[in-house]
């Protein structure tokens, strides 16, 4: 087979593809052990260290991201830079490619694993026992004032990064993440002026810095999850992750006005602005809106967990038999919302859930106070939590009363 032509046929946009390099790291891997007919080509150097001892390497900009190993994703200094990608993909992927081909078949899945996985399940076990012995001191009681950007949710994969270490916490899909729902925000930071790093979407690539701005003492905490300030209307869903959307926030600026009703127009196209319902006159970039902001925080709140299998997606069927390919593999509680968008040729499809969330992982719908046991069920619909009878009684006023219905009831 030839690779580079494969590669070339997937690539998008017809950028230059780098030729299959044949050297690969020089003497014997420390811990991690091949299969006949593979000798660690085109495998990052880190992987033939001792994972046991590894230290995690910051990137260029001195963040460590992704356990240290592969320093991608490094911030630039200077916003006009691009991103610094310091690890070589295409030759990681020449080397899945034509290891298909040989008889090292490695399995992540029950048979020999791949030594990048055997490499990565020694770091997952030292950070879990780091983890399982850390002393919160408390912080996940506290009120803490973050400043973080956030974006809809369950649409793109997702992941936290321990900047400290680089581990990368997320939804259990790859084989180098801790799953994200067994720990809390607090495993992240310790104290002001800590931050931790949020990337949303693997393709467009949005990155979120969030910084610990203030710890509030025990006493002083109540548990409320609120938005205290902002600045400017999110991005479109679509439009290439953080540099490119900074870029083009600059040349706005100073656009013309056509250009500028292009642009506001290019974002209300977007998928996360389909309801926005306003013509782009009315769309004002650096808007912010805080009591609309707290609003859609309550409305996340009171709504139960996204269904990891079914993310959000949008489909163009080819024939009729493509649209139902998931029905049948739902669990109780669970149903397919559809919702046709006919100028596109296509669905959006989002697998919902009814049941009540997990105790460990369900927050009070009108504050947002984790509260595990001590949450008290609507006993309407039976479905969402409340932290205080006076926090229900808002709650149903303002917001449960046109959701609630027993319908919901899960027998
Ligand atoms: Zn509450
Ligand atoms: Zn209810």
């Amino acid at each position: 087979m030839d690779l580079a032509k494969l590669f070339s046929t997937l690539s998008l946009a017809g950028e230059d593809i780098p030729p299959r390099s044949t050297t690969r790291p020089a003497g014997k891997p420390k811990f991690v052990k091949f299969l006949p007919g593979d000798n660690g080509e085109g495998m990052p150097e880190t992987f033939f260290e001792d994972p046991r001892t590894f230290n995690p390497k910051p990137g260029p900009h001195g963040q460590i991201q992704t356990w240290g190993i592969f320093p991608v994703c490094a911030l630039p200094t200077n916003p006009s830079e691009s991103v610094t990608l310091t690890f070589d993909g295409i030759q990681m992927m020449y080397r899945t490619v034509s290891l298909w081909h040989t008889n090292s078949q490695y399995d992540n899945r029950g048979g020999k694993p791949w030594p990048e996985k055997q490499f990565m399940d020694v770091l997952k076990d030292r950070k879990r026992e780091q983890l399982s012995k850390l002393d919160l001191a408390g912080l996940d009681k506290k009120d803490i004032v973050i400043k973080i950007r956030l974006k809809v949710r369950n649409l793109h994969c997702y992941t936290f990064t321990d900047l400290r270490d680089g581990a990368v916490f997320g939804p259990e899909v790859g084989y180098d993440y801790l799953p994200d729902d067994k720990y809390m925000l607090a495993h992240l930071f310790s104290e002001v002026g800590d931050t931790f790093g949020h990337l949303y979407d693997y393709g467009d690539k949005w990155y979120h810095e969030i910084e610990i701005e203030k710890i509030f003492l025990l006493e002083e905490s109540y548990g409320r999850v609120q938005i205290l300030d902002g600045k400017g209307m999110c991005p479109g869903e679509n439009m290439r992750g953080s540099y490119r959307y900074q870029d083009f926030l600059k040349a706005y600026d100073t656009d013309s006005y056509t250009e500028q009703v292009k642009k506001r127009r290019e974002i209300l196209d977007c998928p996360n602005y389909k309801g926005f319902g306003k013509p782009p006159s009315l769309f004002d970039i650096d808007a912010f809106d805080i009591d609309q902001a707290n609003e859609r925080l309550v409305a996340a709140l009171s709504s139960p967990n996204s269904v990891r299998a079914g993310m959000k997606a949008f489909t163009m069927p080819i024939n009729p038999s493509a649209q139902d390919s998931r029905i049948g593999k739902l669990k109780k509680g669970q149903s397919i919302q559809r919702e046709w968008d006919y100028e596109s040729h296509g669905y959006w499809q989002e697998t919902t859930s009814s049941t009540k969330d997990k105790r460990s992982q369900s927050a009070c719908a009108a504050c947002g106070k984790p509260g595990g046991q001590d949450l008290k069920t609507c006993s309407g619909c039976r479905a969402i939590l409340y932290c205080s009878a006076e926090h229900q009684k808002v709650h149903w006023k303002d917001v449960h009363k046109k959701q609630c219905s027993r319908k919901y009831l899960e027998k």
